[in-house]
């Protein structure tokens, strides 16, 4: 866009300026990398209040220093003044020449400023408020530089017939949640038969579903061949079933992990992916990690290196948290971090289901902590059943409040909503088979959130009915409306 000359000219004088605001607390106005720039009413307001900061500089560069202590709004407002002010009778070889006495004193006589001031303020009012109508965006190149996304690989062309495969990456997205598998045919409470299990894998490859991992899920980096369905598994509480060795120190072919593993060497685009949301013995009353106290290390060990992820379930497994203190709360997930840390010393938690979907009063501990010198972060957190989980990309998806579906085949559980979603699979996310690449019909572009898309710098592809709209070669632009984040 064609910048007015005075910006122009001054753009890159006061560039430097911009470091300050961002120290005093200005920074959304300041143009952070990554933040949804836009010019509100409070940064009108400081505007409003620096307007005599410019006013009463005696040089350029003084004026940009009373700018620097100002909102961003002053970069570019500040020249403006300036030139209207050397118009008035300031003296314009001082910003050759050093410092001088006070200009003012020295060339202006006192009613012509006051006159010229009179002039300037309610102009510079008027131009706060039509910059805060209109945004702001224009007198922010380097803002929009610094958001920009990183240089990617040109989106690849869609390895699809749309006239076959209609790829939906706005859908809904399974993350399924099991906890111990028991031999025998009889669902009870949280023991789900294994033959089950090995039933729902087998039903899910066949109808197109593959899993991926919770945290590729979470940052929008899913990874599945085009036509295909994400789904994500997850196992709580580190039980037995989930992962036994037998008397001759092979795994239990019977357990999860023995039947995810006979699976994928049987179906090579059945990948290891998983989450393990383990309770270990911080504990003393509760059993060791998968039951088995001499394995559990190798174990855990042996999980990361197949690809599953490792998951925060608190020490206690305890459903009072919701009343507990601050200080308590940070204690419980921070001290399971460091107890898979004593099994797995490097390994990154990142993840979290809460027992029994229970939050803590104070609903910011799910994200981060600190107890001691253990600090945790969450990039989500899981509830207990309900239903399949938005895209990561839809306005509605939420990271801290993501759904789960319990197996079985009573209302709301997996074989309910499997059938739900063979029947409307308008709603199923439907990939392209591009990690970096949205595609999404016109209809439900509108249900994506632009903002998010654009942070995470990927492309976004449309098509509409076998048409493609927009090839995806190009991020989208970071709506003003969709910027909630
Ligand atoms: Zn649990």
């Amino acid at each position: 866009m064609n910048l007015p000359w005075f910006l122009r000219a001054t753009r890159a004088y006061y560039f430097p300026a911009r470091s300050v605001p961002v120290l005093l607390g200005t920074a959304p106005a300041a143009g952070i990398p990554g933040h949804p720039h836009r010019f509100d009413s409070i940064t009108f307001l400081l505007a409003l209040a620096a307007v005599p900061l410019p006013l009463r500089a005696y040089n350029r560069d003084q004026c940009a220093l009373a700018c620097a202590g100002a909102p961003d709004l002053w970069i570019a407002v500040c020249p403006v003044v300036y030139s209207a002010r050397t118009r008035v009778g300031y003296n314009h070889s001082a910003d050759a020449n050093p410092p001088r006495p006070c200009p003012r004193e020295e060339e202006n006589p006192p009613m012509r400023f006051a006159r010229s001031r009179r002039f300037l303020i309610p102009a510079v009012v008027l131009l706060c408020f039509a910059l805060t109508v209109s945004g702001c965006h224009v007198f922010h190149p380097a803002a929009k530089v610094a958001a920009a996304p990183k240089p990617l690989p040109p989106a690849k062309p869609l390895p699809l017939d749309l006239a076959k495969v209609q790829p939906n990456e706005a859908g809904v997205v399974p993350i399924l949640e099991y906890h111990d598998l028991v031999k025998g045919t009889k669902v009870t409470g949280y023991q789900y038969p294994a033959e089950a299990f090995r039933k729902d894998i087998t039903w899910l490859y066949a109808h197109n579903y593959r899993p991926v991992s919770l945290s590729d899920y979470v940052n929008a980096k899913i990874d599945c061949p085009p036509g295909t369905s994400p789904v994500i598994l997850t196992f709580d509480d580190a039980l037995r079933g989930q992962f036994s060795y037998g008397p001759d120190g092979k795994v239990d072919p019977d357990c999860a992990i023995g039947i995810l593993e006979a699976f994928h060497a049987q179906h090579a685009d059945w990948p290891l992916r998983g989450t393990f949301f383990v309770l270990t013995d911080g504990d003393p009353k509760l059993p060791p990690a998968f039951y088995q106290k001499a394995s559990s290390q190798a174990k855990m060990e042996a999980l990361v290196r197949d690809g599953f992820e490792i998951g925060n379930h608190t020490i206690h497994h305890r459903l009072g948290i919701r009343h507990w203190p601050d200080s308590q709360v940070q204690a419980e997930f921070a001290g399971a971090v460091a107890n898979i840390h004593k099994l797995l010393p490097s390994y990154h938690v990142q993840t979290l289901a809460l027992p029994f979907g229970v939050y803590p009063s104070n609903r910011k501990l799910v994200v981060s902590g600190q107890s001691g010198s253990q600090a945790y972060h969450n990039i989500c957190a899981l509830l207990a059943g309900a239903g399949p989980a938005p895209s990561p990309m839809a306005t509605e998806f939420k990271p801290y409040r993501l759904p789960r579906i319990i197996p079985g085949n009573e209302k709301f559980a997996l074989r309910y909503w499997m059938d739900y979603l063979q029947a409307n699979k308008e709603e199923k996310y439907v990939s392209d088979g591009d990690p970096n690449t949205f595609t999404v019909s016109l209809a439900e572009k509108g249900s994506l959130n632009a903002a998010r898309l654009h942070n995470a710098h990927l492309f976004l592809r449309t098509y509409s009915g076998t048409q493609i709209v927009s090839d995806g070669t190009a991020p989208p632009p970071a709506s003003v409306s969709a910027a909630k984040k």
